[in-house]
């Protein structure tokens, strides 16, 4: 599937999702054989730890269809990191989704300064940046603020995932999802060179 494919088919996903038409594909015995042999995930999504936010159903995708690594904030700390690389690096996964959520509480308690043990100071200090970057009390607008310096973060800390994006072998998108409604919002489109391009270079 090129990048434009995988887009079309999670677009699609999240719109059954939105209306209420899942079709829970690709999770029968068959696809769980066929991936025992080996997996190929569409997309990587680093997604918040939030239970409302369950990427795999969000998008309606199966098994073996999404690379999840989610922790609260959607924080790439270098075990998420290194789980990203091995996505990129070992699977050939085209495209990692950073998707943030409204009525984030990792982003709210960083908001708000309220934190109740030593991890989750760490956690506010990691989003903190977002918080003063936004320039807001704003929840939702540091969210998506917070999405997209995490997507500049990735390749800024892995030398491996810059490579891939400078390649043009991976995209890096953020995305903000909305609890009410299930729509996820794209924040950001795919940059990619014409086919026309695409052909020459070939
Ligand atoms: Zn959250």
């Amino acid at each position: 599937m090129d990048i434009h494919a995988i887009l079309r088919d999670l677009k699609q996903g999240n719109r059954r999702f939105m209306e209420g038409a899942l079709r829970h594909p690709r999770q029968d015995e068959a696809t769980r054989m066929r991936l025992a042999r080996g997996q190929s995930p569409k997309a990587v999504v680093l997604g918040c730890a939030d239970s409302r936010v369950p990427p795999e159903v969000v998008f309606d995708q199966g098994v073996g269809d999404l690379f999840v690594v989610r922790s609260a904030g959607n924080i790439p700390d270098t075990y998420a990191l290194a789980g990203i690389e091995y996505a990129v690096l070992a699977l050939q996964t085209p495209l990692v989704i950073v998707l943030g959520h409204t009525q984030c509480g990792a982003v709210q308690a960083a908001v708000q300064g309220n934190v109740l043990t030593p991890a989750l100071e760490a956690l506010v200090d990691a989003i903190q940046p977002s918080v003063e970057a936004a320039e807001t009390d704003s929840v939702d607008e540091v969210v998506m603020v917070h999405a997209r310096r995490v997507v500049a973060e990735l390749p800024a800390r892995s030398e491996a995932i810059a490579q891939a994006v400078a390649d043009g072998r991976l995209h890096i998108l953020p995305a903000l999802y909305h609890l009410g409604t299930g729509v996820v919002e794209w924040l950001d489109e795919v940059q990619v060179s014409a086919p026309d391009d695409e052909v020459a270079a070939k």
